[in-house]
């Protein structure tokens, strides 16, 4: 009898140990933040003390590319490890399809609590549906963009402010938390407290861009970030809750300055827009500072953190655990998109948007097709303004093929979603002409 008590004692331990034994999960990300303008990326300037700090206790991908350069089908990507015809939100203003599952879902099926402050217009859950599974998200929209009369942006300070809130208050739980900043988004404001001797950007670095106004505006913004972060990565250390933490820095995608002529981000898919920063620090630390060269994506955030809780990954996702890769010569797709919806055309609208360019990556060989072929090698051509694509080899006929057969799977798939799929397609008048207003139709 007295065996049998203390079994069944021991067996309790066990059960609280395991229950109470957790890795906790946080994403932070940064909108429209450009790999090459940290410091722990190689940019000359001291943008980013704060993550270059967070980076060594991490581990660096140096070739991390996002599947689309837009908001919304960036983040909608990192969520659910689907490419963006395959979850739907392919553009500003539109939703993950009814039946796209995304990460908080998977992980509330496993005791997760979920939390998400987000603080782009853009991400807002009744335009993108990205709350599924979240237990909270908080939508951080207390700053006006542009000369806009309307709240559409948060504020770095409010964002970790808020942040670290739900961090002290869940502190106990097991919590996923994502964490979205948005200063380096357009309209760039100028922060003088970290121009930090700017003077003109190093034509010799960056040769193809004559706008060192901007480019110097952009980078106090990515410094007003990086301070705000800094205090959130502090808040995290002082819970205690750092180093068994996995905690994943990112970008959903870049800014281009003038690169092939056009600035911004969403519409063309060359590397200003397409390379993003990506930094995970694993519990404990574990390979603290390591590099990893090969190419990777957004796309495979979601199995990693999967993966990393021992947590089975659904065969639908695309992507692939980073620290567990399948294969060297992996191939990856792009889509761009017109920027946001731009009218209340339905549910049929919606299903049938389909990208204005696509392209492709393998190894160092990028090909866009761009109503022609065009193709860069990014190793030697790190601004892709040399086509190789004349007289093109077999090896390139057969990427090009690849391509070619990426474009019909879309069609088709985009066919089938017509017939079978249900999104969110009904915007408000007042959605729409936010949405105009902050410039994502005209892009
Ligand atoms: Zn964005």
């Amino acid at each position: 009898m007295r065996l049998k008590k203390l079994i069944l004692l021991s067996l309790s331990i066990l059960l609280i140990y395991s229950l109470s034994y957790s890795t906790n999960v946080i994403i932070i990300a940064v909108d429209t933040l450009r790999a090459d303008h940290l410091g722990c990326y190689g940019y000359p300037r001291n943008t980013s003390p704060n993550i270059d700090q967070f980076a060594k206790d991490g581990v660096k991908f140096i070739h991390c590319y996002t599947p689309s350069p837009l908001t919304t089908p960036a983040f909608a990507s990192m969520l659910s490890s689907l490419s963006p015809h395959k979850h739907g939100a392919k553009r500003n203003g539109m939703s993950i399809f009814n039946r796209t599952k995304i990460l908080p879902q998977y992980l509330k099926n496993h005791g997760y609590y979920s939390g998400a402050f987000i603080s782009n217009y853009t991400l807002k859950k009744d335009l993108t549906r990205l709350n599924r599974g979240f237990d909270t998200y908080t939508e951080v929209l207390d700053k006006k963009r542009w000369l806009n009369l309307f709240l559409s942006e948060g504020d770095a300070k409010d964002v970790s402010k808020k942040a670290s809130k739900w961090l002290y208050h869940n502190s106990k739980r097991k919590f996923f938390l994502w964490v979205h900043y948005t200063s380096p988004h357009e309209p760039y404001v100028y922060h003088k407290q970290f121009d930090k001797g700017y003077e003109e950007v190093d034509a010799s670095v960056y040769p193809e861009r004559s706008h060192f106004k901007k480019i110097r505006k952009y980078d106090t913004e990515i410094g007003y970030d990086d301070h705000y972060i800094g205090q959130l990565i502090n808040k995290i250390k002082e819970l205690g809750l750092y180093d068994d933490s996995l905690i994943i820095f990112m970008a959903d995608h870049g800014e281009s300055f003038g690169e092939h002529n056009y600035f911004t981000h969403g519409r063309k898919l060359y590397n200003s827009s397409l390379h993003v920063p990506l930094v995970v620090k694993l519990p404990a630390n574990k390979n603290a500072n390591a590099v990893v060269e090969r190419n990777v994506s957004l796309l495979d955030i979601a199995p990693t953190i999967l993966s990393q809780l021992e947590i089975p990954t659904p065969d639908d996702m695309e992507g692939e655990d980073l620290f567990n890769p399948k294969s060297e010569e992996r191939v990856f797709y792009f889509e761009a998109y017109k920027g946001a919806v731009d009218s209340n055309r339905g549910e049929v609208f919606h299903l049938k948007v389909s990208p204005i360019r696509y392209g492709l990556l393998k190894g160092n060989i990028k090909l866009i097709y761009d109503k022609e072929y065009e193709a860069y090698d990014i190793e030697k051509d790190q601004f892709e303004s040399h086509n190789i694509y004349k007289n093109p080899d077999s090896e390139m006929a057969v990427l090009a093929g690849m391509l070619t057969e990426f474009i019909s799977n879309v069609k088709d798939f985009i066919e089938y979603s017509k017939k079978y799929y249900k999104q969110k397609s009904k915007l408000t008048k007042e959605e729409i002409e936010k949405l105009k207003s902050l410039g994502y139709i005209k892009k």
